[in-house]
Formats: structure tokens, sequence, C-alpha cells
């Protein structure tokens, strides 16, 4: 897998979105944690899953659009 961090900006395997890469790192498999900006909230690219549960708000401006996946199926390698 190929994570490219450019100014605001995270790329793996050509799928790119704001975010940012955290020192912190997964439980499961202790990949780096990653950030996705647009929807505010961390995610495991190895594992491919979100690290934090949909908050129950259904205004909120960021859960009810997450997809289930942080990174597309057609990304994955
Ligand atoms: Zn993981
Ligand atoms: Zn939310």
């Amino acid at each position: 897998m190929n994570i490219r961090q450019e100014d605001d900006y995270i790329i793996i395997n050509g799928f790119k979105f704001e975010g940012e890469i955290s020192n912190e790192r997964c439980k499961h498999c202790n990949s780096q944690k990653i950030r996705n900006d647009q929807y505010d909230a961390y995610f495991c690219p190895s594992c491919n899953t979100w690290l934090e549960e949909k908050c129950s708000d259904p205004y909120c401006h960021y859960c009810p659009q997450r997809p289930d996946k942080p990174i597309p199926e057609q990304y994955v390698k």
C-alpha cells in the first residue's frame, strides 16, 4: 500500500482526500492511523475500517455521509 502526505492531502494508492497521518497506531495491526477531514474521523488504512463509531446526531455534518469503507474498493490492493 502506497500512502503519501502532500500538503493537506493524503493519497493512498491514488485515492486522494483531505487528511493527516496520525502518530497513533491501530490496535489491530499497528499501522499508523489516518484522519479523514471530510468525515472528521480516524481510520486504519490496512484494516480499511473506521476507528470511531458514527455519532447518533441525524443532523451531523459528517457521519450520515460517511461510507462503510474508508478506502473505496477499487483503490485497495
Ligand atoms: Zn489496522
Ligand atoms: Zn457525527
